[in-house]
């Protein structure tokens, strides 16, 4: 087989996309930073041709392989979310036709969730986790709430002005069509797509276009609910003025 200078140099991009995926997917499943363990947690990266590696139903973060990551058609991804024969019960299955290659490990439950976030071409890298500190907040009455004021810059910074948030929804087809609507009402309202999506009860997706900037996104969130459990015990948070977010954005 020859292959042309076109196609090997498209190969050869993949590969590395490949690899700063499985080192950015590594380094969030590294037990210390809290936030994934056994097979919590799914990550992605578009690959610039329509197509994009997503992790398989099943694996674990900390020790994944390229084995451990399906390529998925993109188009054929979001169409099942319009896809009238499409259920919770078999959007697994039916993400199979979705593979590229037929010999891959079944994708993701949530992978048509990272199909519609990596739609948009800022978007380069999509990590899901669920981070302890962050699902203590999460998994409380408070729910996302406490995410809609800021008082630390730093999270500003790396996390955004606003987050993207969703209530409770079964993983999957409920899940994905969820995070659909918020992500348009997003970018209706700012003009861009978030960095940073929290979702009740379950965890948190970074959204970013370099894989150094996903893992970014996803410790600070953690460390910004580590910050508001702290600052309950010194009489709450004391929040940033209006000035601050110009200059923190600028
Ligand atoms: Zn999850």
């Amino acid at each position: 087989m020859t292959l042309d200078f076109y196609e090997g140099a498209a190969i050869i991009r993949r590969m590395a996309i490949l690899q700063e995926l499985i080192q950015m997917t590594r380094e969030l499943g590294r037990v210390e930073h809290g936030l994934a363990i056994t097979g919590e947690g799914n990550t992605s990266a578009a690959l610039g041709d329509g197509t994009f590696l997503v992790k398989a139903s099943g694996a674990g973060l900390g020790n994944i392989t390229a084995r451990g990551f399906c390529r998925v058609d993109a188009a054929r991804a979001l169409a099942l979310l319009d896809d009238p024969r499409c259920t919770d019960a078999n959007a697994g299955e039916l993400l199979r036709d979705a593979l590229v290659r037929a010999g891959d490990p079944r994708p993701s439950i949530e992978t048509m969730l990272h199909a519609f976030c990596l739609a948009d071409p800022e978007i380069r890298f999509v990590a899901h986790t669920h981070p302890l500190g962050l699902l203590r907040i999460l998994c409380s009455r408070a729910g996302v709430a406490p995410f809609r004021r800021h008082f630390y810059p730093f999270a500003v910074v790396t996390c955004g002005r606003h987050i993207a948030t969703v209530g409770y929804h079964n993983p999957g087809l409920a899940l994905a069509r969820a995070v659909r609507a918020e992500l348009a009402r997003y970018r209706r309202a700012h003009g861009r797509s978030p960095r940073l999506l929290l979702m009740a009860n379950h965890g948190a997706v970074a959204l970013a276009r370099t894989a150094a900037g996903a893992l970014d996104i996803s410790l600070m969130a953690e460390k910004w609910a580590q910050l508001l459990g702290g600052v309950q015990h010194w009489g709450g948070p004391s929040f940033l003025p209006a000035h601050a977010f110009k200059h923190l954005m600028a």
